[in-house]
């Protein structure tokens, strides 16, 4: 599954899956474009050491996921790619009736809007270069509920409909598009909820990492970025040039059950 030649976009990716799945597609070849908000050195030194340790081109671009002419900046600055990533994402849990209205709106903004826009800002650059992938990092909340999570869970099932709404728009073209349903990833996103769950249940942290959160997964595992990186590679790559409009779980059966 070589990706030489190509160019990535993620969005997203100074941390976590996305730093994860940048590394993978670099590994496979391809040059990769970062991305998040923040627009610090260390951001641009993780471009750089991607670069250094792979061999490919590398660069971070600043553009906040929130704001809809950034995203679309973000695409035009790169000069268009070949596989977009649309990973960028935030989480806040909270009961429906006390969900503050700027965490709902920044959640559907940065984890659903986000990938509108790019992806309109993106398809005409695919048609140009006469190929195309976007793949979307849902979740397994993209599939099923979760009480306090409703912004979230709300943005994942769009984010999942916007990815078939996509792929029967493209399917006559070398273009497809996909979303990845993740499980539980310990990235800081996770464990950002780990401290108020061990409150909530009274709990350790080992307590809450296996009785709440890997109790949900049946493989008792988390997913790593580098599992997720290689699903990335495998839907970019051309053995997966029939497979449009689907989703694929990367989350130990926790959808299964
Ligand atoms: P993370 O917090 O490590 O990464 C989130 C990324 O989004 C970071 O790079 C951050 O800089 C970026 N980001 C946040 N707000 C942004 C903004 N306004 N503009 C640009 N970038 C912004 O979390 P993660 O777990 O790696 O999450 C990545 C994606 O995977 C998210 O979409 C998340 O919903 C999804 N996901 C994660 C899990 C999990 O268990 N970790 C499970 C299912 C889905």
């Amino acid at each position: 599954m070589t990706m030489q030649g190509k160019t990535a976009i993620v969005t997203g990716s100074n941390s976590g899956i996305g730093l994860g799945v940048a590394r993978e597609l670099a590994r496979a070849g391809a040059d990769v474009v970062l991305n998040s908000f923040t627009n610090r050195d260390e951001d641009h030194a993780l471009a750089a050491e991607i670069a250094a340790e792979f061999g490919v081109k590398a660069r971070y671009i600043a553009a906040d996921m929130s704001k809809g002419d950034q995203c679309r900046q973000l695409i035009e600055d790169a000069g268009g790619c070949d596989v977009l990533v649309n990973n960028a994402g935030i989480q806040h849990v909270a009961p429906i009736d006390a969900f503050p209205i700027e965490k709902w709106e920044a959640i559907i903004a940065i984890n659903m809007n986000s990938a509108f826009h790019t992806t309109a800002a993106a398809l005409p650059h695919m048609r140009k270069r006469g190929w195309g992938r976007v793949i979307n990092i849902a979740s397994a909340h993209g599939l099923t509920a979760s009480p306090f999570k409703s912004a979230y869970v709300a943005a994942k099932h769009g984010v999942v409909g916007m990815t078939k709404t996509v792929a029967l728009e493209t399917a006559e073209e070398p273009i497809t598009c996909n979303a990845i349903c993740p499980g539980y990833v310990l990235t800081p996103l996770v464990e950002a909820q780990i401290p108020d769950t061990m409150e909530k249940y009274n709990m350790g942290r080992d307590e809450v990492i296996k009785k709440v959160m890997l109790e949900r997964q049946p493989s008792r595992e988390f997913a790593t970025v580098e599992q997720l990186g290689g699903t990335v590679c495998f839907l970019a790559s051309d053995a997966a040039a029939q497979i449009t409009g689907t989703t694929i779980s990367v989350d130990g059966g926790w959808t299964a059950l």
